[in-house]
């Protein structure tokens, strides 16, 4: 007869093979829906109620039958959990092999291990947990490729949530994830006057010149904020002759920076940037005008003060660089958590796989967190 821990691995094994046999790589709709629906069916079994929510707005080409799972307790608490993960892979299904300890498999870490072990915890820990908290499990249809369209919704459930627990894979040093960076991609824009570039008289609005102005003081600005980086990323003109000043110049700028306050007052900068403090020579009927368009703008997901948890005790965090669907859900008095799922090797590669054994080590440390999470209120000092 099976002991109790074979018998586990057993069905991580047949339900992850299941999971990595289908065919969840962009936009394989059918696929990330059948991923998705592996999920709801189970935890329908609890007591959650599903529902499948379009994205807003531009969600990109092809991927307007993408739709975001959310189940949701029909509970009526005054606090909140909030768990997210993905059902699609960078790959399409390769070999599922189990060798020396390791499954191998497109997805097996990111994320179809870290979700199934999200489900699995719930399943063990939702009766007690659905007595104090209202439960939203979420899956992203298209992570991997930023999850556009959904933003404003997990920004909508973050405001509501107490607790978020992200399902990405823990680091491969083994930590768990408690902090990384937002990042602002900013375009700005300078219209002036073109002419010849051996008369300067006022004649001219040499946009490049002022754009190189506006990036110093953008330099200095930012220099303020702590952690916070910025590269430029892209830089042009329309001009293409030595004799003539540019008109047009374009810059495109990454800022990445690792707290709420930093990302308002960055924005806040950007919002009121204009020309006035710039250019040195205006011509009265046509000033120099900037432009700033935000072509991406991610929350960070901020390091919180000491962790309360008695579960987490042995547990060593560490912040990844990369944004998440899990950024969004964060704010300024919520607690965000990453990287539950079990350790990821090589992701986005054939050779992706987890260590079976470290599967069982984190469910239990997850069913843990959540056991504490039903029976103390001790969490609350760290919100
Ligand atoms: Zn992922």
């Amino acid at each position: 007869m099976l002991d109790f821990k074979s018998s586990l691995t057993y069905l991580i094994k047949k339900d992850l093979k299941e999971l990595c046999s289908i065919d969840s790589s962009k936009n394989s709709i059918e696929g990330i829906a059948q991923v998705q629906s592996l999920y709801r069916d189970r935890l329908s079994k609890l007591g959650m109620i599903s529902k499948l929510v379009k994205g807003e707005g531009d969600s990109g080409v092809d991927s307007d039958d993408l739709q975001l799972l959310i189940c949701s307790s029909q509970t009526n608490h005054e606090r909140t959990i909030s768990f997210i993960c993905h059902a699609d892979t960078v790959l399409a299904p390769f070999e599922v092999k189990l060798e020396e300890g390791k499954l191998y498999g497109s997805g097996v870490a990111d994320n179809k291990g870290g979700a199934l072990l999200g489900v699995m915890a719930l399943e063990k820990c939702y009766f007690e947990l659905s007595k104090k908290f209202n439960i939203n499990f979420i899956v992203s249809p298209s992570e991997e490729t930023g999850s556009h369209g959904f933003h404003g919704i997990f920004k909508e459930i973050g405001s509501m949530s107490h607790i978020v627990l992200g399902l990405e894979p823990a680091l491969s040093s083994g930590e768990l994830v408690d902090s990384r960076n937002g990042n602002l991609w900013v375009e700005i824009e300078l219209e002036g006057k073109s002419g010849h570039s051996g008369r300067l008289d006022n004649d001219y609005l040499n946009a490049a010149q002022v754009q190189i102005e506006v990036y110093q003081d953008i330099q200095k600005t930012l220099s303020k904020f702590e952690e916070t980086t910025i590269q430029i990323t892209g830089m042009s003109t329309h001009n293409d002759s030595y004799n003539r000043v540019a008109s047009h110049s374009k810059m495109s700028l990454d800022i990445r920076f690792n707290c709420h306050k930093s990302h308002s007052e960055i924005m806040n900068y950007f919002d009121n940037l204009s020309a006035d403090s710039f250019s040195k020579s205006k011509i009265k009927s046509k000033p120099i005008t900037i432009k700033t368009k935000y072509v991406d703008a991610c929350p960070p997901m901020e390091k919180k003060k000491d962790l309360k948890f008695k579960s987490l005790t042995h547990t060593t965090f560490k912040k990844s660089g990369g944004a998440a669907d899990i950024n969004y859900f964060s704010h300024e008095s919520n607690l965000c958590i990453d990287g539950l799922g079990p350790c990821g090797f090589n992701l986005h590669r054939k050779d992706e796989y987890i260590h079976l054994n470290d599967f069982t080590y984190r469910l239990q440390n997850l069913i843990e967190l959540l056991d504490e999470l039903s029976m103390s209120d001790d969490y609350k000092e760290t919100l």
